[in-house]
């Protein structure tokens, strides 16, 4: 069958048209130009049947009428992910919505054949970062409470991780409430990745480009991290290379039917992150040394994301951290030098 991957230039969308070619899918990937389409139609050259189509401003009305046109099923990643220098939160909520609204409405119009549909959501549209202070134990029943209330209080000054995460959390709203209010052929799924890390395949020709959760490693990679940023309490992370198959679980398994999946390995922080690169990179300089392997004392306080649903339900196992590490360090020294 023939799935459609928007925004399929992105980091984790490149993985996922990987995952998707492997399991013997034909792709369709949006992307915004045409250079970036021919670099993935290289990538991909010889590994299964993919074609690009441009559509280049998710925002406007019937942008993704023609892409949706004989395909199966949908995998829908497009969205703005970054929180500096956010002027307005409508730059990441505008995109985040109409994307997904879009491409839903451009299903409904145009392709009666489409059987499920499943969008790259977050931990985003699950955490609440005030209300539920940490330890605290998020599962797919929990939803974000806090950051729409803040960017509408907080309009244009708005924090910017309180505006991406409001992003999300109104986009996967809306999502859910198309399905509910519209009488669909289809049915839908998300999956809720925290952080992810991993090997880079997509274009990025400088490390400023890289897309927001492998930028943050490569601060710490790159020697530009120093003793004073440890531990570096980070987050719940995940390897690419499994959201990319939840992705294509989610849309061949029949029981994720209306499911929200968090994908998600647990608690890290940035000393486990220099352990890794020690062990692995003792070449590379100026990386702190803080705590050595003290990863078990450091998460004790930190949210959990309960990824067990995504193990149950789609088979997800969970790469372990040293490897997703070790794979995202080289992809990325094949491509820079630091
Ligand atoms: P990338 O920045 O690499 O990918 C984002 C994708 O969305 C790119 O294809 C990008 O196109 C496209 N895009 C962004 N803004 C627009 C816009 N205004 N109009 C059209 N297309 C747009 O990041 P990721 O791969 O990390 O993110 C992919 C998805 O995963 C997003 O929905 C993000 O919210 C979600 N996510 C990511 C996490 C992470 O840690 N990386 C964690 C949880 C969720 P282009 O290549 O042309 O810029």
């Amino acid at each position: 069958s023939l799935v459609l991957v928007t925004g399929a230039s992105g980091f984790i969308a490149a993985q996922t048209v990987r995952a998707f070619l492997e399991a013997g899918y034909r792709v369709r990937g949006t992307v915004r130009s045409t250079a970036k389409g021919e670099y993935l139609a290289k990538l991909f050259a010889g590994k299964g049947d993919f074609e690009y189509v441009l559509v280049e401003d998710i925002t406007k009305d019937g942008v993704f009428d023609e892409a949706v046109k004989g395909v199966d099923a949908v995998a829908h990643t497009a969205s703005p992910f970054y929180t500096s220098n956010v002027k307005d939160p409508q730059e990441l909520i505008g995109p985040a919505v109409k994307g997904t609204t879009g491409v839903l409405k451009s299903i409904q119009k145009h392709n009666p054949n489409v059987q499920r549909v499943v969008i790259t959501s977050s931990v985003a549209a699950v955490m609440s970062t005030d209300s539920k202070p940490a330890p605290y134990i998020y599962t797919e029943k929990d939803w974000n409470e806090d950051s729409i209330p803040h960017v509408e209080k907080n309009g244009l000054e708005s924090n910017g991780g309180e505006s991406y995460r409001a992003s999300k959390t109104l986009a996967e709203q809306a999502f859910w409430k198309f399905i509910e209010d519209e009488k669909l052929s289809w049915d839908g799924a998300t999956i809720n990745p925290p952080l992810v890390l991993g090997e880079v395949i997509h274009e990025c020709d400088s490390p400023e480009k890289l897309n927001t959760s492998v930028e943050l490693f490569y601060q710490w990679a790159a020697g530009k991290k120093s003793e004073s940023d440890l531990p570096g309490k980070a987050g719940n992370w995940i390897n690419v290379k499994d959201v990319a198959l939840a992705h294509v679980r989610a849309l061949d398994v029949p029981e994720a039917s209306g499911q929200r999946f968090i994908t998600s390995q647990g608690p890290f922080a940035g000393q486990d992150y220099c352990d890794v690169l020690h062990k692995r990179f003792p070449d590379l300089p100026n990386i702190p040394v803080g705590k050595p392997n003290t990863h078990d004392e450091l998460i004790k306080d930190m949210n959990v994301f309960d990824g067990s649903k995504a193990t149950k339900v789609l088979g997800i196992k969970y790469i372990p951290f040293e490897e997703t590490v070790v794979e995202m360090a080289d992809s990325l020294k094949k491509r820079f030098t630091f």
